[in-house]
C-alpha cells in the first residue's frame, strides 16, 4: 500500500517534467553548449536551472540592511519609478521605430509593385517577391548569426523567466537588438506573423538591461541605476517591460497591465500594479506624441498605417437577442480553430526542433526563404484569379477612396482592376497586416468581401501562419490570430446579414468578435484580451459580446489542449509551474515526493577537498548545512548555494587551517571576503566548478560556511501534503524547500497580531499580545 503510494508520489512529482522533450534539442535551440547539457542531463534530463527569487538573509544581507537608512530607501523608491519611466519610454520608442520601419518598407514595396504591374505582372511579382525575400533573409540572418534567442515571440521564455526558469540568453542586449531588427525584416517581408509578441520580449529585455544598470559587455552601464541586485527586483522590472510591450504594440495601456497580470507573471504584488500601470501610461503618452509628430509626413509612409489604425469609427451600436446564437457559434469556431492551431504548431515545431533545425543554421535560413517565397506567391498569385468588384457608391465627402491609390491605406485595393473597381482578395492579402485588419474590421453595411475570397484567405492564411510559426525569425501570433479570426467572423456575419435581413447588422462587428474568439481559443486569455480588443477598436458597447465569445472560445479550447504559450513552453523544455497543483497531489506527502533521495549536505565547517568533490559529484544548486549541538543533536542551520560555494573556492580568502567553527563568544565572525558578493545569488553560469584551480595545500584547508549560508530557508514537515507544498513553493517563488521530520520544540507562535507592526516601530519593543488581550 505504502509502496504504491510512494510510487504514485514519485510519478506525480515527475509529472511536470515527464512530457518534456529531451534536452539536446532545447540546448541547441537556446544556444547552450553540449557540455552544459551533459552536466544537467546526467542528473534528471532537464536542461534548465531555476532562478533564486528568495531573499537570502545571510550575514551579508543583514549587514547591508542595517546600513541602509531612510535616504537610501527613498532613493531606491525614486530609482524604481525612474526605471519604470525609462522602460515605458524605451519600449514605446522601440515600437515606434519598428512601426516606422515596417510601414516604410511595406509602403515602398507596394508602391513599387503597383507601378510595375501596370507594365508587367511577372516583373511586378519578381520585384515583390525579391523585396520580401531580402527583408526576410536579413531577419533570418540576424537570428541565426547574431541573436538565436530572439527567434519566435519570446513570450513562452519570458513567462518561464517570471515563473522562475532561467533560459539562456533571453534578456541580453544582443537579443534586444536582434529582436528589433529581426522583427522589422520578418514583418516588413510580409510573412504571416506579427510584431506584438516580439514587442513584449523587447520590453522585457529593456527592463532587464535597465535593471542591471545597462550592458556590461558593451560598456553601457550606469552606476546610478545599479542598485537592484536581486533577481526579485529584476523580475518586477521585467513584468513592467512585458506590460509596456503590449501597451506599445496595441496602444492599449490597460490591456498591457492586464496582460502582464493574467498571462505572463506568476507572482503579483499590489505595489507592482502601480508601477506597471505607470509604465503603460508612459508608453501611451510617448506613442501618441510620436504619432502626432509623424502625422505631418515626417515619417514617410508611417502615419497612415501602423499600430494606431484599428480604432474603427462607427461600428455596430447595438445587438439584438437573435444575434447571440451566431455570436456563440463564433466562440465555438474560435475555440476549435484555436485549439487546432496550437496542436498543429506544436507538432510542426517539435519536428523542426528535433529533425530539421538540427541540421544547422543554413537549413533554418533556407526554410525561412522557402516560406517567404510561398507567402509571396500566394499573396500575389491568388488575387490574380479573383474577379474585380465594382466600387460601392461613396459620396465625395466620406473620405473613402475607391480604388485606393498605391501606397495609401484604404479598403479598396485596385491591384489589376479597372477605373472604378477593386480586388477584394488583394485588399486583405496584398496589403500590410494592419491595413488588412482595418479592412476586415471595417464597419459598413455593404458586402466588401465575397464569401469565396474570405474562405480562400482563411484557408491560405491559416496554413501560412501554422507553417511560419517556429521558423528562425522573430514572430508574434497576435496579428495572424486577429486576421484569421476576423475572416471567419466576417463570414459568419455575412451569413447572419442574409438571414436576419431586417436587423441592422455590420459584418465588421462579427469580424471583431471572430478575432477575439480565435485569440481566446489559441492563447486562452480572457480579461486582458477583452480589454485589448476594446482598446484597439474604441467600441465599449461591444464589451459584453467580446466577453461572451472569449469565455466560450476559451472553454472550448481548454477541452482539447493547453494554451499556445504553455504548449510552446513545454516544447522548449521550460518546466512552468502552473498556478494550480494537480489533483493527485492531495494524496502525496512531501516525504513521498522526495522518494528515496539521499540528501547531499554539508557540515558547518567543511574541508575544501570535500566541497570540491561533492560539487563535482552532482549538479544540485542548493545544499542543506548541518551542525551539531553540544548534546550531539543534529541541527539544520541553513542552506548554501552552489554559486556561493564556487565564489568561496575561487577566492580562497576564507579558507582556514582549523576544522573548528568560529564561536560567537570569540566576538563577531571575522569574514575576510567581500560580503556584498553574497547578498544576491551569484549566477552559476558565470562560474563553473571547472574554473576552480586549487593547490594541494588549499585542499587541506577548511571553510566555515556559517556567514555565507541562508540561515532561514523555507522548511516543511515531512507529512505536509504535496498540494500545500506546491502552493507554498509556487506562491513564494522558491527554488529549494527543505523537508524535515516533525520539529521537536516550539519557541513561539506567530499570529496576525505579531505581523501588524507600525512604521518606525522598534521591533524589539513590540509587545506580544495574546488573543484574549
Ligand atoms: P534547479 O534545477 O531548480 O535550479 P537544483 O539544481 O538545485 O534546482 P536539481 O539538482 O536540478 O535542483 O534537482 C534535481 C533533483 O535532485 C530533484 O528531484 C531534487 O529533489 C534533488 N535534489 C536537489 N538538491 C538536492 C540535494 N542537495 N540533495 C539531494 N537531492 C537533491
Ligand atoms: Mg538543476
Amino acid at each position: 500500500m505504502l509502496s504504491n503510494h510512494l510510487q504514485n508520489g514519485m510519478d506525480t512529482a515527475k509529472l511536470m517534467w515527464s512530457r518534456l522533450p529531451k534536452s539536446e534539442v532545447e540546448a541547441e535551440a537556446d544556444g547552450s553548449t553540449a557540455d552544459e547539457v551533459g552536466r544537467y542531463k546526467k542528473n534528471d534530463g532537464i536542461a534548465v536551472e531555476s532562478l533564486d527569487y528568495e531573499v537570502i538573509e545571510n550575514c551579508a544581507y543583514r549587514q547591508e540592511q542595517a546600513k541602509r537608512g531612510k535616504i537610501y530607501r527613498a532613493y531606491t523608491v525614486l530609482v524604481k519609478w525612474i526605471l519604470a519611466l525609462l522602460i515605458g519610454t524605451g519600449t514605446a520608442l522601440a515600437a515606434v521605430f519598428i512601426n516606422i520601419s515596417v510601414e516604410n518598407f511595406a509602403g515602398w514595396k507596394y508602391s513599387l509593385t503597383f507601378n510595375i504591374i501596370q507594365k508587367s505582372y511577372f516583373a511586378g511579382f519578381l520585384v515583390y517577391m525579391l523585396i520580401n525575400l531580402a527583408l526576410v533573409l536579413s531577419s533570418a540572418w540576424i537570428i541565426t548569426q547574431f541573436a538565436p534567442a530572439a527567434a519566435g515571440s519570446g513570450i513562452p521564455e519570458i513567462k518561464g523567466y517570471l515563473n522562475g526558469i532561467d533560459t539562456h540568453g533571453i534578456l541580453l542586449f544582443r537579443t534586444l537588438i536582434g529582436k528589433i531588427f529581426g522583427s522589422i525584416g520578418s514583418v516588413g517581408g510580409g510573412l504571416a506573423l506579427g510584431k506584438e509578441g516580439p514587442l513584449v520580449h523587447i520590453g522585457a529585455c529593456i527592463a532587464s538591461l535597465l535593471g542591471q544598470g545597462g550592458s556590461t559587455k558593451y560598456h553601457l552601464r550606469s552606476r546610478w541605476l545599479q542598485i537592484f541586485t536581486s533577481e526579485r527586483d529584476r523580475r518586477d522590472l521585467v513584468t513592467c517591460g512585458c506590460a509596456a510591450g503590449v501597451a506599445a504594440a496595441f496602444r492599449a495601456p490597460v490591456g498591457g497591465v492586464l496582460f502582464a497580470l493574467e498571462e505572463v507573471t506568476s507572482w503579483w504584488r499590489s505595489q507592482l500594479m502601480w508601477r506597471v500601470f505607470f509604465t503603460s501610461a508612459i508608453v501611451a503618452v510617448v506613442v501618441r506624441s510620436a504619432m502626432g509628430w509623424c502625422k505631418s509626413g515626417k515619417c514617410g509612409h508611417f502615419g497612415d498605417g501602423g499600430f494606431i489604425i484599428w480604432d474603427i469609427s462607427g461600428g455596430q451600436e447595438d445587438y439584438s437577442f437573435q444575434e447571440l446564437l451566431p455570436m456563440a457559434v463564433i466562440g465555438v469556431i474560435g475555440g476549435l480553430l484555436g485549439a487546432l492551431f496550437n496542436q498543429l504548431t506544436y507538432y510542426i515545431a517539435y519536428w523542426r526542433r528535433n529533425y530539421l533545425h538540427k541540421r544547422g543554421n543554413r537549413v533554418k535560413v533556407v526554410e525561412v526563404c522557402i516560406v517567404s517565397v510561398i507567402t509571396s506567391v500566394i499573396s500575389f498569385g491568388l488575387p490574380l484569379f479573383k474577379k474585380c468588384t465594382p466600387c460601392p457608391d461613396t459620396d465625395a465627402n466620406s473620405g473613402i477612396e475607391c480604388p485606393r491609390r498605391p501606397g495609401m491605406y484604404g479598403n479598396y485595393v485596385n491591384f489589376y482592376c479597372g477605373e472604378k473597381e477593386y480586388n477584394d482578395l488583394a485588399t486583405i492579402f496584398f496589403n500590410t497586416q494592419d491595413d488588412a485588419i482595418r479592412n476586415l474590421f471595417s464597419a459598413k453595411t455593404i458586402h466588401e468581401f465575397s464569401a469565396q475570397s474570405l474562405l480562400t484567405f482563411l484557408v491560405m492564411f491559416y496554413s501560412l501562419a501554422v507553417v511560419t510559426f517556429g521558423t528562425a525569425v522573430p514572430a508574434g501570433q497576435f496579428v495572424p490570430g486577429i486576421m484569421i479570426g476576423s475572416t471567419y467572423g466576417r463570414l459568419v456575419g455575412m451569413f447572419v446579414v442574409s438571414f436576419y435581413q431586417k436587423l441592422n447588422i455590420e459584418e465588421g462587428t462579427y469580424a471583431l468578435l471572430g478575432a477575439a474568439s480565435f485569440l481566446g481559443g489559441s492563447m486562452r486569455m480572457t480579461v486582458s484580451l477583452c480589454v485589448i480588443m476594446v482598446e484597439i477598436t474604441n467600441n465599449l458597447k461591444l464589451l459584453p459580446l467580446i466577453m461572451l465569445v472569449l469565455l466560450i472560445s476559451k472553454a472550448v479550447g481548454d477541452a482539447f489542449n493547453e494554451g499556445l504559450y504553455e504548449e510552446q513552453a513545454r516544447l522548449r523544455g521550460i518546466p512552468l509551474l502552473e498556478s494550480r497543483p494537480k489533483y493527485q497531489m492531495r494524496n502525496i506527502t512531501a516525504k513521498e515526493a522526495c522518494g528515496n533521495q539521499q540528501v547531499v549536505y554539508f557540515p558547518r565547517v567543511v574541508k575544501v577537498m570535500d566541497v570540491l568533490s561533492i560539487l563535482k559529484g552532482n549538479n544540485h544548486n542548493g545544499f542543506p548545512v548541518i551542525d551539531h549541538t553540544r548534546s550531539g543533536e543534529t541541527l539544520v542551520i541553513g542552506l548554501i548555494l552552489r554559486s556561493h560555494l564556487l565564489v568561496l573556492l575561487q577566492s580562497k580568502v576564507d579558507f582556514q587551517h582549523s576544522p573548528l567553527p568560529f564561536s560567537s563568544r570569540d566576538g563577531p565572525i571575522p569574514i575576510r571576503h567581500n560580503l556584498t558578493e553574497f547578498v544576491k545569488p551569484v549566477s552559476s553560469k558565470g562560474l563553473s566548478i571547472h574554473d576552480i584551480h586549487l593547490t594541494p595545500d588549499d585542499l587541506e584547508m577548511y571553510i566555515d560556511l556559517a556567514p555565507f549560508l541562508n540561515p532561514s530557508p523555507y522548511v516543511v514537515p515531512e507529512d505536509m501534503s504535496l498540494t500545500k507544498v506546491y502552493n507554498l513553493f509556487r506562491q513564494l517563488g522558491l527554488r529549494h524547500l527543505l523537508v524535515v521530520p516533525h520539529a521537536s520544540r516550539v519557541v513561539g507562535m506567530i499570529t496576525r497580531k505579531d505581523l501588524l507592526i507600525e512604521d518606525n516601530e522598534d521591533i524589539a519593543g513590540v509587545e506580544l499580545q495574546t488573543t484574549s488581550g
